[in-house]
């Protein structure tokens, strides 16, 4: 299980605070927001692994696939053939999940449960991609229990991916409101922001 320090908001100074701490793997949402501190830390470029969580654009497609190590929201073709299409030659290929709408919200981004096979099928086949596994943002619940069953579902999920040979390795669930329950139904990654740094300011739509 490994840890990724969400870094949204939080400014580069920050993020350079938690690699000195030892930490190695960034997530973050706006893609403006991640490249101005992906410059900033160009000096540990290297060692470090930048993680986009948040939701693309077909618009943002080239600028994540020359400057991302992860995306953990692919959650259409259209998506992740420019994202396949568009990143270097030079690069290992783009590591990505494909984010499930789980609790089957409908303000939520993410593929629908029935068809995350049929998706998963088509991404694993792009060259320029890696397809590792399923990631999912599930709807508050209050207890363990209730906190438990999407993540438990999302991880029957990927079980039944890899029954039709698909060899994923990753979950990514869990965030700082309910990293036991995905850390007991088997995440690979939790992606923890507000536990680390603090609460987050309020961000406008419009700055992503
Ligand atoms: C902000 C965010 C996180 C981290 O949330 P915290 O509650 O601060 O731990 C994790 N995953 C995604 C997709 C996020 O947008």
């Amino acid at each position: 299980m490994h840890l990724l320090t969400v870094t949204k908001t939080f400014p580069g100074v920050s993020v350079r605070a938690a690699f000195d701490a030892g930490e190695r793997d960034f997530g973050e949402n706006y893609v403006q927001e991640a490249l101005g501190k992906i410059v900033e830390l160009a000096d540990l470029r290297r060692e470090v692994r930048w993680h986009l969580i948040g939701p693309l654009q077909s618009n943002k497609a080239r600028e994540v696939a020359t400057h991302f190590d992860w995306v953990h929201s692919v959650d259409r073709m259209k998506l992740a053939q420019r994202l396949s299409d568009l990143r270097p030659p030079e690069l290992p290929p783009l590591q990505v999940c494909l984010q499930v709408n789980i609790s089957g919200e409908d303000s939520k981004s993410g593929v629908a449960p029935e068809a995350a096979l049929t998706l998963a099928r088509a991404v694993a086949a792009l060259p320029r991609l890696k397809l590792r596994g399923l990631m999912a943002i599930p709807e508050p619940a209050g207890d363990l229990a209730a906190q438990r069953e999407p993540h438990r579902a999302l991880r029957k999920l990927l079980d039944a991916m890899n029954a039709e040979g698909l060899g994923l390795d990753t979950l990514s669930i869990g965030m700082s409101a309910d990293l036991e329950a995905a850390i007991a139904e088997g995440a690979t990654w939790v992606r923890i922001g507000s536990a680390i740094f603090g609460s987050r300011p309020a961000k406008p739509e419009a700055a992503s």
